[in-house]
């Protein structure tokens, strides 16, 4: 057992750490006031090589390990959930169904325009019925002259609908009980993406509808076998469960760094905050339960570079984390006091951008039942 990050992993961690505090907090607050798409600061992490992280050199990505995305999304969260997710939603769930399914020809096709960050993708799985029970699915793919015509709706997709978003993953039923997966390029007559959806949280990361009208996509699109798409989503919402969880992590360290800072500041009774012994027990609580939640992280990500089983590991990480996180901005938020409920303090932010880790890519409800099935229930 070896607890020591390797020298790469530390050298990305400072990284971007580095560029999220630098480029990222100074913008973070304005960009969710405006709900924002942030443009500019995907160009520089695209530049630093962030937008293709556990992918291959040999398809333009850094070839880095699970534990190291990780890490890196992490970092981002620790300082803004928007664009973390921005970066998540594209590796985990745009880029890797084409990474792990695609044929020679698509990979070659997409994966060095999503992995250099030239491209966004997006993946396409909800429905407005069809959230938690993803795989009733109504989106149908009708084969017709060399071409899969669609016909349905998906919701909450994140990246698909911005200036440099390139294609979308969607399932869709392509038999009565035939679940496919099909990758559909931005700008394919009958694609249709909505303004997008105004939100609690992940102000500005892009959330849309997509809606499908007699949309004719190739043949060519299908990606892996045709009825595999069930079975391949699930194996993609495991790994993305990872990447969820880091941003419980991150968000939940932010959280105690910024109410460490302010507990040292703020003077009440003639002290610093930070003295009184209830606040040092609220932030030694935070920092106990991330220190155990970044284990349960990593050890996910680890079992996976491994090509160990990790599905279990990954949704009791996802779980933990979601539950976690909510406990430490709650706390964070109480250590600003009044202050925190303002939008001048960047707590109040994180405490919006929280909420979702508990339902996106499984809500926690969908992750107790994972971990049921894992421990053999
Ligand atoms: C900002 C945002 C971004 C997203 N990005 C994407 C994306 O990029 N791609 C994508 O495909 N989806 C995306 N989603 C969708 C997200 O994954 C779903 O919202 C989530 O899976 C829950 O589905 P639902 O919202 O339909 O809730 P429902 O499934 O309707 O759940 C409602 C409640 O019922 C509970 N519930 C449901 N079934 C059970 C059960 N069997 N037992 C106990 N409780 C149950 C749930 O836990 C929940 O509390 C995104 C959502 C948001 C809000």
């Amino acid at each position: 057992m070896n607890f020591e990050p390797t020298d790469e992993q530390e050298l990305l961690r400072r990284t971007v750490y580095e560029f999220a505090r630098t480029r990222v907090a100074p913008v973070a607050q304005e960009l969710d006031r405006e709900a924002r798409f942030p443009y500019d600061l995907v160009a520089e992490m695209a530049e630093l090589g962030l937008m293709g992280i556990p992918i291959p050199e040999e398809y333009g990505g850094a070839g880095a390990d699970t534990v190291s995305y990780a890490i890196a999304i992490e970092e981002l969260t620790r300082i803004d959930s928007s664009v973390a997710i921005t970066v998540a939603a594209h590796t985990s769930l745009g880029t890797m169904p084409i990474y792990l399914f695609g044929s020679e020809e698509q990979k070659q096709e997409w994966l060095p325009r999503l992995a250099s960050g030239e491209g966004l993708a997006a993946f396409g799985l909800t429905e407005p019925d069809a959230g938690s029970d993803a795989g009733a699915t109504r989106t149908r793919a009708e084969q017709r002259d060399g071409s899969f015509i669609v016909n349905g709706t998906k919701m909450f997709i994140t990246n698909a609908g911005t200036e440099i978003s390139a294609c979308v993953t969607i399932t869709a039923r392509t038999g009565d009980d035939e679940i496919s997966n099909l990758i559909v390029p931005n700008g394919t007559p009958g694609y249709e993406i909505s303004p997008p959806l105004h939100k609690l949280g992940w102000r500005a990361s892009d959330t849309r509808e997509l809606v499908f009208k007699d949309c004719a996509v190739p043949e060519a699109n299908l990606l892996g076998r045709r009825g595999h798409g069930f079975a391949q989503f699930l194996e993609i919402l495991d790994g993305g469960r990872i990447s969820v969880a880091a941003m419980g992590v991150g968000l939940a360290q932010g959280a105690y760094d910024l109410a460490f800072a302010y507990a040292q500041e703020r003077q009440q009774f003639g002290k610093p905050i930070a003295r009184f012994q209830a606040v040092q027990f609220a932030l030694a609580d935070m920092a106990t339960e991330i220190e155990a939640g970044r284990q349960l992280v990593y050890r996910a990500a680890w079992l996976k570079d491994r090509g160990k089983p990790f599905a279990l590991a990954a949704a009791q990480a996802k779980l933990y984390t979601g539950l976690l996180s909510n406990r430490a901005v709650n706390a964070s938020l109480q250590i600003h006091g009044g202050y925190g409920f303002t939008d001048e303090f960047a707590i109040s932010r994180l405490y919006r951008d929280q909420k979702i880790l508990e339902i996106g890519e499984g809500t926690n409800e969908v992750q107790r039942m994972v971990i049921a099935k894992g421990l053999g229930l």
